[in-house]
């Protein structure tokens, strides 16, 4: 940092005079010696010269610099025989370079590295003063809070409980009276012996919302390993700023790497641009809204008491008053879940059956066209049937994901993981875990892959790996179509019910097994939680297009691509090697028979026709690679209820859960030899004798809980290591099976 003691150009370039001075002023108090270094920060008029004074009394020596008109002072003094010299920042509310003070507290604190930071807090008014503190946590430097102006406070009948404060940021909390010293020992004390400790302070992680906490990975990631600006600061904490569009970090980054810097600006307009469409808002504003999130949640925790209610409450307030009451917030909140669904089925029911239709359509005209053959039976049966499975659910899909993005946009999603820390506390997990459990799947509908990612955000490794192992136990987009088939085919009447039924039940299993790993594995103490609860907004119509647009274009976009390859691999697994040749002879003989014998009844002739053929697509299936492998597992899986088709749908499952859907579409229309009087897959699933009700329950089972898809599991293993993925995938196939085993058994009893 020595190149910004004297900074050439800055954006500030009225100010650079003032700046030399100050920096010449840092530069004398380097040379001079002193065992600890202290800096005050705070809001203006939190009392910082007033502590400045009341610890140097009469021994500060050294006064504001000729020239400065930025409040800047040091002095000196000693506390139990140690010398200790202190210098008083300007008073800023954020350490974004908005204006000189920010820019010089910020670089203080990193060209001098003092031994430890007091941040002064305006106890009266805590919750704007906690504003600036978040940022020193984000910027991870050695922190003790003074809580000042504990006096008025309390004449305002404020009680603030510092402990708890305390336990909540991780950092000391000491109240003070900066005007008659009081708890004022106990600051320096306390500060000493932080400044002493050879603790190493990490940056704390604050979570911005989805899509900043996106790009703040991918610049973090950029930066991450090179020497841009990380002697500074943390990369998180560059990240955060470039969000923020802070000029004096721009240029910073500029001089350090323009190429990188480059690379970082794009990465920042284009999700400016995103969240302009989506929200109409900033990411500086975003940021500040999760930052003043972060902080009401705290102080909501019990930090804060109020004795008489002096306070005005802001319509946010207001509604969360009810949407988040002990009683009454969990009954909407399951109502609004329950609510979500039937909207969803009973809106998307017409359309589905449109998509359903065409399909339909397509396979016939492809039946009626193409020759009989390879390419045909691979056409109807890996891709019309396969993909067109999934492809069919889109109108439900979009439904859904339009209930979700109104609850996310508006600022309910943030509540409901507000209310779930309790529960999640109870099953020894992290209020932070909530948020990765929506993002996979909680409501319904979406990924693992981000939802791991999203772990990242909890900072006990063991809450984290016990969230990363559970989180692929909700319902991701991919499963959604599986429930929906099986549900819509053998509950019909109750759909939204079951679907809700699911949804409880596989949040009930994540925390059980969550416990679990708790309980075994993963034992460890919990931390204590703080959630961040952004204001509420109206969520505009243009978000929400975008939103469920968005969102269903990755679901059309997958089938279309991924989802389309595993089909025709499939296909191909279950239509070759084929007959052999003396049993496909057995057939033709058998057709030539019929065709003797039944020369005078045609329509028992057609019907005994279609009925070798079927045997006969039936003994193929059976013969191809695929068939072997799902007869090979049938004695196990039988025990479940699962026959050797639903084998082959469940092992293509494990490349993603799609292809369950695809392939018991592609397996079922194999069997068939007349593809218009086949009905939907749903139907022949019913009409399956293999299949009933107790067999969908264990089926569904065990596609929640199995091993998570192949994606998924590269995605656990980037994020620990490939035992623990390992493990993900034995853990949960085991335990998916043994669910499904007893589900089987005991439904089959009655
Ligand atoms: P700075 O801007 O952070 O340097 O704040 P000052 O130290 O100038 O203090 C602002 C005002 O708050 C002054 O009038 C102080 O006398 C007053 N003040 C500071 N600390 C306390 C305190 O603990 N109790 C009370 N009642 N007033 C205080
Ligand atoms: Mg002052």
């Amino acid at each position: 940092m020595t190149a910004n003691l004297y900074p050439k150009s800055t954006s500030f370039g009225y100010v650079t005079k003032k700046m030399k001075s100050f920096y010449d002023a840092i530069k004398l108090n380097k040379m001079t010696k002193h065992s600890t270094r202290m800096a005050l920060a705070g809001n203006p008029n939190a009392g910082k010269t007033t502590l400045f004074n009341q610890l140097t009394g009469a021994r500060q020596h050294v006064g504001n610099y000729p020239g400065i008109t930025v409040d800047h002072k040091e002095g000196f003094f000693s506390h139990d025989s140690k010398d200790i010299s202190i210098t008083d920042l300007p008073g800023t509310y954020s350490l974004t370079a908005y204006s000189v003070e920010e820019v010089v507290t910020r670089d203080f604190l990193t060209s001098q590295k003092p031994d430890v930071v007091i941040n002064i807090v305006d106890a009266s008014n805590i919750e704007r003063n906690l504003y600036l503190t978040t940022q020193f946590l984000e910027m991870g430097v050695p922190l003790v809070i003074a809580l000042n102006m504990m006096d008025v406070a309390k004449d305002r009948g404020i009680e603030v409980r510092h402990e708890k404060l305390s336990e909540l940021l991780g950092i000391p909390v000491l109240p003070i009276i900066a005007r008659s010293g009081e708890g004022c020992d106990e600051l320096i004390s306390k500060a000493i012996e932080i400044a002493e400790s050879d603790f190493s302070w990490q940056p704390r992680d604050i979570s911005y919302g989805e899509d900043l906490d996106e790009s703040l990975l991918e610049i973090v990631r950029e930066i991450q390993g090179k020497p841009f600006l990380e002697a500074d600061y943390p990369p998180r904490f560059t990240a955060i700023k470039y969000l923020e569009h802070d000029d004096e970090m721009i240029r910073k980054g500029q001089v350090a790497d323009s190429g990188l810097a480059d690379k970082l600006e794009k990465i920042v307009s284009k999700v400016s641009d995103h969240l302009q469409k989506t929200t109409e808002a900033y990411p500086e504003a975003i940021i500040a809204d999760h930052r003043y999130g972060f902080i009401k949640s705290i102080v909501r925790q019990g930090v804060l008491a109020h004795k008489f209610d002096t306070d005005r409450l802001y319509t946010s307030d207001k509604i969360d008053k009810v949407l988040t009451n002990r009683l009454l917030g969990p009954v909407i909140m399951l109502a609004i879940l329950f609510g979500l669904y039937q909207f969803t089925f009973s809106w998307s029911e017409l359309p589905v059956s449109w998509m359903e239709g065409l399909f339909g359509w397509f396979g016939g005209v492809v039946e009626a066209t193409l020759p009989d053959g390879m390419l045909k039976s691979m056409i109807i049966s890996g891709v019309i049937d396969g993909v067109g499975g999934v492809l069919g659910f889109v109108p439900l899909i979009m439904f859904m994901f339009f209930g979700i993005a109104v609850l996310e946009d508006s600022g309910y999603l943030a509540r409901v993981a507000f209310m779930m820390d309790r529960v999640f506390h109870l099953f020894g997990l992290h209020g932070s875990s909530v948020m990765p459990f929506i993002v996979s799947g909680g409501i319904a509908g979406g990924c693992a892959v981000p939802g791991v990612m999203a772990t990242r955000t909890l900072r006990s490794p063991k809450e984290r790996m016990a969230t990363l192992l559970t989180v692929p136990f909700m319902n991701c987009g991919a499963k959604v179509p599986v429930l929906v088939l099986l549900i819509g085919a053998f509950f019909a009447e109750h759909k939204a019910l079951y679907m809700f039924l699911f949804t409880i039940l596989a949040w009930f299993v994540a925390l059980v097994a969550a416990k679990f790993l708790r309980m075994t594995v993963l034992r460890g103490e919990a931390t204590p939680f703080v959630m961040e609860l952004p204001p509420y907004r109206f969520p505009t119509l243009r978000g929400l297009f975008i939103h469920t647009w968005e969102r269903t274009w990755q679901y059309i976009k997958k089938a279309g691509t991924v989802i389309l390859g595993i089909s025709i691999l499939l296909w191909a697994l279950m239509t070759f090697p084929g007959l052999p040749q003396t049993s496909q002879d057995q057939f033709e003989t058998a057709r030539a028979q019929v065709t003797a014998n039944f020369s005078q009844q045609p329509d028992l002739l057609k019907t005994e026709l279609i009925r070798i053929s079927q045997e006969q697509s039936a003994a193929t299936l059976k013969n191809s690679i695929a068939g072997k492998i799902g007869s090979f597992f049938e004695p196990a899986s039988s025990l479940a209820g699962f026959d050797w088709r639903t084998n082959i749908a469940m092992l293509g499952g494990f490349a993603a859960k799609e292809v369950i859907i695809s392939t018991l579409g592609t397996v079922y229309s194999m069997g068939e030899v007349d593809a218009e009087d086949a009905g939907s897959l749903g139907d022949r699933l019913v009409k399956d004798p293999n299949w009933n009700r107790v067999v969908a329950v264990s089926a569904l089972i065990f596609i929640m809980f199995y091993a998570p898809c192949f994606v998924t599991v590269v995605c656990i293993a980037k994020e620990s290591s490939w035992n623990w993925a390992f493990f993900s995938m034995a853990f949960n196939t085991i335990f998916a099976f043994l669910g499904a085993v007893a589900v089987f058994q005991i439904g089959s009893l009655f």
